[in-house]
């Protein structure tokens, strides 16, 4: 098959989330089952300076956009083609896709991606200057959302699967922009891409694409909720007969304790002694003191409210405090949590240790060091790091949301009995219950034949790309 991968950004070219590791791994797992994928992404600065590009030719847009070049090359370790669209007004900027430097959304969003999304319609169609036509668009989040509205009239359009990947991200602007875009104007309805009175990007995706995906089975039912539909459940539940949940994968080459480049000891992930070398080196590097006998807890990730980072401080305060445990956490986002974690780390500056900012090879030795990783999240369409943490040998204690109830299996007696439990799961949003969760984690900490039980369920995981590759191969067979 061919396929037309379109994403805003895409791991090694451009990251901020989950997102862009998906639309690297996917396509090149597709790619490895012999399917034919193109992955288009617009052409940020950061990604045109990573990479040599080749000047493919230039495809004219529609008013109000002017005509764009696509640049063509090879996503980094893979054989995956990209096409990067060119428009330097739009995309030639520094940092972040999506915000300014001062941390405001780009004023002109709607702009560049209503040119992102109707350079992807224009692509699936096949004219210059690719010159190649797909059987399948595959488009993912709202940055792409326009695409499918835009080829819904089309005759000979290629199928069209558009992927949720995080619903809270729903690319809402105001009506203006709307008419700024020079939309057609049978698409300003409720049934199309209006949403009470403004333009949504995401609503292109879900109300046209022939077939929805989001990236785990339980976030697919979340989301036909009130609580979790974010005002689009109605709509979904509409739809709700093309709607399918297919888990995320990971990068097991990439993510391998046995093989991690970033790591200061290689070790197979049921062998705790292995293992602790490496906690040593890490409470060491980051000025912990060395405390064998303590656990390390970690968190990686964005500081925002949906990771219920603020439960993560309220319930490791008392541990820190009491010298109970011992923890690390890396990840940036919303000023107000990074000055809560700095200054947790300043009252207990040997007992936890936090970096503020991204830093993969940090991310990795941290996954290769803690006990336990904490992912209390209030909502998680797939979550990515509870599976590093069961490759790792780092037991995960998750709220039951999205993907995190997909893939980790409290340690209940029915499950130890099975040999499947890998972690704990716990309910109720709040800082109590994530805290009888750390306390349950902590005692089994302290019985090694537990813990053996649990790290060598979890280092069992099947989450390699090739297996959910292959769901998603079967979704676009049946959509042909
Ligand atoms: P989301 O997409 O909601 O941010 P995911 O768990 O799906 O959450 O994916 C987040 C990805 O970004 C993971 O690969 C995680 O390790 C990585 N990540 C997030 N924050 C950081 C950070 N500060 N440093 C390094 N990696 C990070």
């Amino acid at each position: 098959m061919r396929i037309l991968f379109a994403s805003s950004e895409a791991r090694s070219l451009i990251k901020t989330g989950g997102l862009a590791d998906v639309s690297a791994d996917l396509p090149t797992a597709l790619s490895e089952l012999g399917h034919e994928v193109r992955l288009v992404l617009p052409a940020y600065l950061d990604s045109k300076a990573k990479h040599a590009w080749k000047k493919l030719g230039t495809l004219a847009l529609p008013p109000p956009f002017p005509p764009v070049e696509v640049l063509e090359g090879i996503l980094p370790d893979s054989q995956v083609s990209v096409w990067l669209i060119d428009a330097p007004l739009y995309f030639d900027r520094a940092g972040n896709p999506y915000l300014s430097p001062d941390g405001h959304e780009w004023p002109d969003n709607h702009l560049r991606f209503g040119l992102f999304g109707q350079a992807i319609a224009d692509l699936a169609l096949g004219g210059a200057p690719t010159h190649w036509r797909p059987d399948i668009l595959h488009c993912n989040d709202w940055q792409t959302g326009l695409a499918p509205a835009l080829l819904s009239d089309r005759p000979h359009r290629p199928g069209c699967v558009f992927t949720i990947h995080n619903l809270a991200y729903q690319g809402l602007f105001p009506r203006s922009a709307f008419d700024e875009l020079e939309l057609p104007h049978h698409l300003w309805n409720p049934e199309a891409l209006e949403f009470y009175g403004q333009l949504s990007f995401i609503k292109g995706g879900i109300a046209f694409a022939d077939r929805l995906t989001t990236v785990s089975p339980t976030y697919a039912r979340e989301i036909l909720t009130p609580e979790q539909g974010g005002g689009l459940e109605g709509l979904l539940a509409k739809r709700a007969n093309v709607l399918t949940g297919i888990l995320n994968g990971i990068d097991t080459h990439l993510w391998d304790p046995r093989h991690d480049r970033f790591i200061a000891h290689l070790y197979d992930p049921t062998d705790r002694a292995a293992k602790a070398v490496n906690t040593s080196a890490l409470r060491t590097a980051l000025g912990l003191e060395n405390i064998a006998s303590l656990p390390l807890l970690a968190h990686i990730g964005r500081l925002v409210e949906q990771k219920g980072i603020d439960l993560i401080l309220t319930a490791l305060e008392p541990l820190l405090a009491a010298g109970r445990a011992q923890a690390v956490i890396l990840g940036s986002g919303e000023k107000r949590f990074e000055q809560g974690l700095e200054k947790l780390a300043m009252r207990y500056p040997r007992m936890i240790a936090t970096r503020i900012g991204y830093d993969e090879a940090l991310a990795h030795r941290i996954e290769a060091s803690a006990d336990a990783f904490l992912m209390p999240s209030r909502f998680e369409p797939c979550g990515l790091n509870q599976m590093y943490s069961l490759r790792y040998g780092t037991v995960p204690i998750v709220r039951r949301t999205g993907g995190l109830a997909d893939t980790v299996i409290d340690a209940s007696p029915e499950a130890l009995l099975e040999g499947k439990a890998n972690g704990f799961v716990f309910d109720e949003i709040s800082s109590a219950a994530l805290s009888v969760a750390i306390e349950r984690a902590l005692d089994a900490w302290h019985k090694p034949d537990l813990w053996a039980a649990l790290v060598a369920a979890g280092s069992a995981c099947e989450c390699d790309w090739r297996t959910r590759a292959r769901e998603y191969v079967e979704l676009y067979r049946r959509m042909l």
